[in-house]
């Protein structure tokens, strides 16, 4: 765990693990029950969608893919990029927390 990403980047990061997490409309549907309100579903307690996979109602082969995309996300710089598309998230995930 020596390369864990440092948390500087997790204010951009956020908006676009948002946006990831709404790809995952089966992780969205028990992420209510996350001990967490911004739970990334990856290394914290309590969190729904790992129990989810544990239980066999989410399949790992989904969950291994939201992993890697999220490792994705948080391997980027946090670099405001001219083609990101921010403007195309709404906070609703938020919003209904
Ligand atoms: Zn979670």
């Amino acid at each position: 765990m020596a390369d864990t990403p440092g948390f500087s980047s997790l204010e951009l990061l956020d908006v676009e693990t948002d946006a990831l997490r709404d790809r995952f409309p089966e992780f969205v549907a028990v992420a209510g029950d996350c001990k967490f309100r911004g739970c990334q579903h990856l290394q914290e307690p309590h969190c729904a969608v790992k129990a989810a996979v544990a239980a066999g109602q989410i399949m790992q082969s989904r969950y291994d893919n939201y992993c890697q995309f999220h490792a994705e996300l948080a391997a980027r710089k946090p670099v405001y990029d001219k083609k990101k598309k921010v403007e195309s998230v709404t906070p609703r995930l938020k919003a209904e927390a």
